[in-house]
């Protein structure tokens, strides 16, 4: 819907496609799977499908209804069920429209096996746990599996795991190790790496790797910004000066006063709070720009509202232009910097975008199509 409210969240198309190209850029031997999943990380489904519609090898996301909406909308390429199929009805539709999922566990590998049309081959993606705990066969449950498998006719096989700190320190080597070991002496593709992996870990690469976080220009690094690896921020919210306060020293802002004054200054109240999706954690001195300018938040953010420091931006009044991240026409603020003030990551801040902000396409980056 649009409103005369004026928050806006702002897509680049073209930026989802540069940010593509880089993960292939940094995997040159490996297809890549556009992880798409969760809306596009708050981005749009589709927005992010129409972008890289030409380009993208495959499509990776979670509910079997949006891998059929994407074959019903005339998507060609292979689309991925990164959690795997739910049920018995599920097996059907991803064998009726040519649809690859994970098989993460013995019951899903039932479910899946107990329910295949006789006549459908079938493409799976076996994920293995290799030490993130969370999904994948346990190396004492694989064996069973491979056994099953390997009597199955039709079946189209992928070998797969997920990272657990390909961002940090300690990095993929035990779980690379691991992997190996529950693999030995099997013939299959591998799909290993998530945006760190690809940017950091070149040995994990295989045939297929799966961007998330990068496709949208946010770093998946604690440590290193977006720009630094060559990525293009991709959401952009903005917003607008509603209000302007001339503060006394020791007058306080907001709910719970947590916020004081210590000399004269003027604060502008920015139309955007936590209903909009912008985290109520941010402290005051969360980085904001207001025409053109960088400055700091200050205060809690309210549910409709936060406020800013105008005290060396004179000319700011109502109606003043907002970047609260990304690259709009008030500044960049880079979504990773406001993650890391609240204490969050740009993941989650994307993915909480509110449906009541007004979203439109950002055309004014261009990528030379191919
Ligand atoms: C979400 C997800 C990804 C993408 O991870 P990023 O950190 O966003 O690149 C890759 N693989 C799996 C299994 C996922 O669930």
């Amino acid at each position: 819907m649009k409103t005369s409210r004026p928050i806006r969240a702002r897509i680049a198309p073209a930026a989802i496609l540069h940010n593509y190209r880089q993960a292939k850029r940094h995997a040159p031997q490996a297809k890549a799977w556009a992880v798409v999943k969760a809306n596009a990380y708050g981005h749009g489904q589709w927005r992010a499908v129409e972008a890289l519609r030409g380009e993208a090898d495959g499509f990776a996301l979670l509910e079997c209804e949006n891998a059929v909406a994407l074959r019903e909308a005339g998507v060609t390429q292979p689309i991925l069920m990164l959690e795997g199929v739910f049920s018995a009805r599920d097996v059907r539709a991803i064998a009726d429209h040519a649809i690859t999922t994970v098989v993460h566990c013995p019951e899903q590998l039932d479910l899946v096996l107990g329910n295949r049309p006789a006549d459908k081959p079938l493409s799976l993606y076996l994920k293995l746990n290799t030490g993130m705990n969370r999904l994948g066969f346990t190396p004492a449950k694989l064996a069973e599996a491979r056994t099953t498998l390997a009597q199955q006719t039709g079946i189209d096989l992928t070998l797969m795991t997920h990272f657990a700190e390909a961002d940090g320190p300690r990095g993929v080597a035990e779980q690379l190790e691991q992997f190996r070991r529950m693999t030995e002496g099997w013939a299959a593709p591998v799909c290993l790496a998530n945006s760190a992996a690809i940017l950091h870990h070149p040995q994990t690469h295989g045939d297929w790797v799966r961007p998330g976080i990068m496709l949208y220009g946010a770093s998946p690094f604690a440590e290193i910004s977006a720009e630094t690896l060559g990525l293009q921020p991709v959401m952009t919210l903005e917003s607008a000066i509603i209000g302007v306060q001339d503060l006394a020293p020791g007058d306080r802002v907001g709910y719970g006063g947590t916020f004081t004054a210590d000399k004269p200054m003027r604060i502008g109240v920015v139309a955007c709070g936590y209903a909009d999706g912008y985290p109520r954690h941010a402290p005051s001195g969360t980085p904001i720009a207001v025409m053109g300018r960088r400055t700091k938040t200050v205060g809690r953010v309210s549910m409709d509202m936060l406020a800013c420091d105008l005290t060396d931006i004179p000319d700011a009044g109502i109606g003043a232009p907002v970047t609260l991240w990304g690259q709009g026409i008030a500044g960049t603020v880079p979504a990773d910097e406001v993650a890391t003030a609240a204490g969050t990551i740009a993941y989650e801040l994307f993915c909480a975008l509110a449906q009541r902000v007004p979203v439109s396409l950002d055309e004014t980056l261009t990528v030379n199509r191919k």
